[in-house]
């Protein structure tokens, strides 16, 4: 299952980065083919009721993948308020129709024609007569009305990249080019076997890093936690289960979200104002969201791609052959029960001590990207 999300994803990282240049390209890939730490969910069956079009969203779950699932969510909804189904219908059409006043094909469309209420007519309201058969026989084959669906469509489902380019103060891969600065980021802890580990290596050479922490996993390992703050790292939220973003809606992002940020805020003293979306995915009314609320999305555009479990040798090279000044680095400090990341614990110090010697200086995110840890 797993296996089969992430070739899908790689496919849409290829897509999405065909249409942005240069290392965008390789970026947006790599931001697709990361973070898997979905096998902490088992069961997507346990999502709050209420929810929009449970059906189809079940469906796209279990037909995308059993691993980005929402095994935690069922705790959710002691604490948020849920909209009606009617009302979370309503608001889904209008998304999946931004440009269009007219909520649902059906309402507009010539109620003697069902098969016509199925053709795209966005704008057939001049054409409407009641005294005019014709037109609406005309409506039938709009080419510009055709055209203008496919526009909208094109439109309306913007690429990461294309996504990253237009909220790009509050959606970061990368730092300023220029400086001889990189952040080292580690996802999906925090766990009791890899993670220690690598704050010890991490100890060893005083370097500062940014740990992208589950919810989940940080009340289950609060003593974890505790370690990473008091050795002087930064902490962001990676969501609370590790779900596919983009197979949520923006309330259930935003319960991810808060549900995390409650469970950090509680056991660090501070609400963490950057947020990692697992596998790197997010949908424009997610980020719309985020940037509201006030928190920075930060992906990478190194993958060291550990969660393959790669050697050491690999994800060194993996990672050194791609430094440069500004780079946001992707690791991972836990993994899914079959994942080996002995190859992370290896090569880390290997790769702190070659980007030292290459001049650059090994900073937290916030650093890098010269913002607040917190909120
Ligand atoms: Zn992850």
């Amino acid at each position: 299952m797993r296996r089969g999300y992430r070739s899908k994803g790689q496919d849409r990282g290829l897509s999405s980065g065909r249409r942005i240049a240069g290392a965008a390209v390789w970026t947006i890939a790599l931001v697709l083919s990361a973070c898997s730490a979905g096998s902490t969910s088992k069961s997507a069956s346990q999502d709050p009721p209420g929810i929009l079009q449970p059906s189809q969203e079940q469906q796209e779950l279990s037909g995308s993948t059993g691993s980005a699932g929402s095994a935690g969510d069922a705790g959710l909804s002691g604490r948020v308020q849920f909209s009606t189904p009617a009302k979370q219908y309503r608001f889904i059409v209008g998304q999946s129709d931004p440009a269009s006043p007219i909520p649902a094909p059906a309402a507009t469309t010539d109620p003697a024609s069902p098969l016509q209420a199925a053709a795209p007519v966005p704008a057939p309201a001049p054409t409407q007569t009641p005294t005019s058969p014709a037109a609406s026989v005309k409506s039938k084959k709009p080419a510009i009305p055709v055209q203008r669906q496919q526009e909208q469509q094109a439109k309306r489902k913007l690429t990461l990249g294309e996504l990253r380019h237009k909220y790009s103060d509050i959606f970061k891969v990368n730092g300023q080019p220029g400086v001889k600065r990189i952040a080292l980021t580690f996802d999906d802890g925090p766990d009791q076997l890899y993670t220690p580990q690598i704050l010890d290596v991490l100890k060893a050479h005083q370097v500062k890093a940014t740990f992208f922490l589950l919810g989940k996993r940080a009340e289950a390992n609060p003593n974890i936690v505790q370690r990473i703050v008091q050795e002087g790292h930064v902490i962001g939220n990676h969501s609370y289960s590790h779900p596919l973003f983009t197979k949520l809606s923006v309330e259930e992002y935003k319960q991810q979200i808060d549900r995390t940020s409650a469970i950090l805020q509680a056991q660090i003293g501070y609400t963490p104002k950057l947020i990692r979306p697992p596998y790197g995915e997010i949908t424009e009314e997610q980020l719309q969201w985020t940037g509201s609320n006030r928190y920075v999305i930060v992906n990478w555009n190194i993958d060291s791609l550990d969660w393959k479990g790669l050697s050491a040798d690999q994800v060194s090279h993996n990672i050194i052959s791609h430094a440069r000044g500004g780079a946001i680095v992707l690791q991972h400090s836990a993994g899914g029960d079959k994942q080996n990341l002995s190859g992370t614990v290896a090569a880390l110090s290997t790769v702190i001590s070659k980007i030292k010697a290459d001049g650059y200086e090994l900073v937290t995110v916030p650093q890098l990207l010269k913002l607040s840890k917190q909120m």
